[in-house]
């Protein structure tokens, strides 16, 4: 069975100050301990701010929201593999929508920040999803597979079993708007079914893919119940410690009811 992983991507959210002040929080709240990988992406400045709050609840993991894919270099405003390896920082989302639509990034430099990732031993978390206007085209599944296909060239099945997909309508990133719990398997499903062409179907039974949009503590249990889904990758509802310690105990929730279903 596949450990749910759940995910806060603060986006530009949060200095260290305020990332003190909800991890102070979080961490009474998940002092009990749930059967879900917690990780927190807040942005890069607040990483060491929330690395030192974290010192006694390693269970908890960092991520960057975006790095380089170079070690070092001319590279203004940039940040490297290397410096997030060296900051103990365990994840790193790469590929999100923001990134594709607003920063032009396209699969081929995902994909070169994806072999990074795994060469600094950081695991990605990589983000596939269609716009509406392309669900409404039917190309769904094109999408997928040139998203999957791009940002995974070169990725062996070994790295695979470690880099978390996140499948991410963009039509339900901020919203309000969540895909319902059938239409997210079924993406995650097809999703499963591109891995096991890539890879071998052992390998796509291991990978863990969160689903992400419009994520609340009230739709996480329904949409983690599907056989598919394997936790969350969540914006807005994680920058409030209660709600996303709700998001993450639902998750679980989920999880437990559809391993005994
Ligand atoms: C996201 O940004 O990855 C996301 C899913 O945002 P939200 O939960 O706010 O829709």
């Amino acid at each position: 069975m596949r450990n749910p992983i759940v995910a806060a991507n603060w986006k530009m959210h949060k200095t260290p100050s305020e990332t003190e002040d909800f991890l102070r929080g979080f961490v009474v709240l998940a002092k009990a301990g749930e059967p879900v990988d917690i990780v927190i992406a807040p942005p890069y400045i607040s990483l060491a701010a929330a690395s030192a709050a974290l010192t006694q609840h390693d269970s908890i993991k960092l991520a960057a929201q975006n790095m380089h894919y170079e070690q070092s270099g001319a590279f203004t405003g940039e940040i490297s593999p290397l410096m997030l390896r060296e900051m103990l920082i365990h994840y790193v989302i790469l590929g999100h929508s923001e990134r594709r639509a607003i920063f032009g990034e396209t699969d081929e430099i995902i994909n070169r920040k994806v072999l990074a990732a795994h060469q600094f031993n950081i695991k990605p978390i990589l983000c596939v999803g269609e716009t509406l206007e392309e669900r409404d085209a039917g190309r769904l599944e094109e999408v997928l597979t040139t998203q999957l296909k791009g940002g995974l060239a070169g990725v062996s099945a070994d790295q695979m079993i470690n880099t978390v997909l996140a499948y991410e309508p963009v039509w339900a990133i901020g919203t309000g708007r969540t895909a319902s719990s059938a239409q997210a398997q079924e993406a995650h499903a097809f999703i499963r079914s591109v891995l096991a062409n890539l890879y071998d179907p052992e390998t796509a039974r291991r990978v863990r893919i969160q689903y992400g949009g419009s994520v609340k503590p009230g739709n996480m249990e329904e949409l983690a119940m599907q056989p598919d889904v394997d936790g969350a990758l969540v914006g807005g509802a994680s920058l409030e410690s209660g709600s996303f310690w709700e998001i993450c105990r639902a998750a679980a929730a989920g999880a437990t009811r559809k391993a005994s279903a």
